[in-house]
């Protein structure tokens, strides 16, 4: 029998509306449970576990992705699959970090939730539950067939560290715009596995337990001066940013940017370029307002999502990657996150 462990972190899943404020707030996992005597009948041994205080995904934090993957290496040998229930207003944050602080992931860790609470009478919850349940049980020659940190929304199956939340009111809330989706739920459950990540064979599972969060997101808008980019690389204890620069990486021409973005550069702080646009890639040098970004040395994103980029960010912190390797490694795929 196939065994299936089901953490609840939170999130709209479970949740339900205090009377008293017209809000919603995370609820108690076993009653959630209850409402689902679908489970029952699935082909699986499923056992749970759930965070003492189950949160809104707006509380997440580096100590709750440490804690999600703590649970997952003490279960590791024991069950085939995870399924990581998780409010989706964070939770591509969440699945990315996870997918880098569990290296060598040999099983699926698949994140999940809903737009509605599983009390809701239209509510999308049971099925991205069931079908993420179905998806961590799949085996092929008594393998798992997923082998990475994915994310199952709205019929459709993606790797975690290449998602987006698009929508805050769609069903399908999430997409995945530069890699194609890992399989689809339809009539028939299909599985692409030539878009699946390849574990190295027979590596051992490690778990990574330290992040670092002296990092910050700057996205640029029209009007963005000088003093606005002092005071933001001046914070304490700053070690790296992402600046969210406009189209195919690009950025003011300004000397005031160049000067600033230098002297952070010299000071060790690693600066990436990351596009703010949903899909598409950062191309240094593709037109003059990025040429002087390329000479500055700055980090290049590619196509990687600001969930990816700023969670890998702390991840290679934590791990101490050194300062002459650092944007070796970042813009190498660590667990598929760049094409
Ligand atoms: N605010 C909720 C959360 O992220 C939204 C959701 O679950 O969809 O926890």
């Amino acid at each position: 029998m196939t065994t299936i462990l089901l953490i609840y972190t939170g999130g709209t899943i479970g949740m339900i509306k205090d009377y008293n404020t017209g809000s919603l707030r995370p609820f108690n996992f076993d009653k959630l449970i209850k409402n689902i005597p679908e489970l029952n009948q699935l082909d699986c041994d499923i056992d749970t576990c759930s965070f003492e205080s189950p949160i809104d995904s707006s509380n997440i934090n580096s100590e709750h992705w440490i804690q999600i993957a703590s649970i997952v290496e003490d279960a590791y040998e024991n069950y085939d699959g995870f399924v990581v229930l998780h409010g989706s207003d964070t939770m591509s944050y969440s699945a990315s970090a996870l997918s880098f602080l569990l290296e060598n992931l040999g099983k699926p860790v698949i994140f999940t939730g809903s737009q509605l609470p599983i009390g809701d009478l239209r509510t999308d919850a049971k099925e991205n539950l069931i079908t993420s349940i179905q998806i961590a049980s799949l085996k092929q020659n008594n393998k798992p067939v997923i082998q990475e940190v994915c994310l199952y929304f709205e019929y459709k199956l993606y790797r975690g560290n290449r998602t987006t939340k698009l929508s805050a009111e769609n069903f399908e809330a999430f997409w995945s715009l530069n890699y194609p989706a890992l399989g689809e739920s339809g009539v028939h459950l299909k599985v692409f596995s030539e878009n699946l990540y390849q574990t190295k064979k027979n590596k051992k599972l490690i778990v990574h337990k330290v992040m670092d969060s002296n990092v910050a997101i700057l996205k640029l808008f029209p009007g963005f001066n000088a003093l606005l980019l002092e005071s933001f690389l001046n914070t304490p204890n700053l070690k790296a940013v992402i600046i969210e620069t406009y189209g195919a990486g690009n950025a003011p021409t300004e000397d005031w940017l160049i000067e600033n973005l230098k002297i952070a550069i010299k000071k060790g702080i690693h600066v990436i370029n990351v596009t703010q646009c949903s899909g598409g890639s950062v191309t240094m040098g593709q037109y003059e307002t990025s040429k002087h970004l390329q000479g500055l040395q700055m980090i290049s994103g590619k196509d990687i999502t600001t969930e990816a980029a700023i969670t890998k960010l702390m991840y290679m912190l934590g791990v101490n990657i050194s300062p002459k390797l650092f944007k070796t490694v970042f813009e190498t795929s660590l667990r598929g996150e760049i094409s």
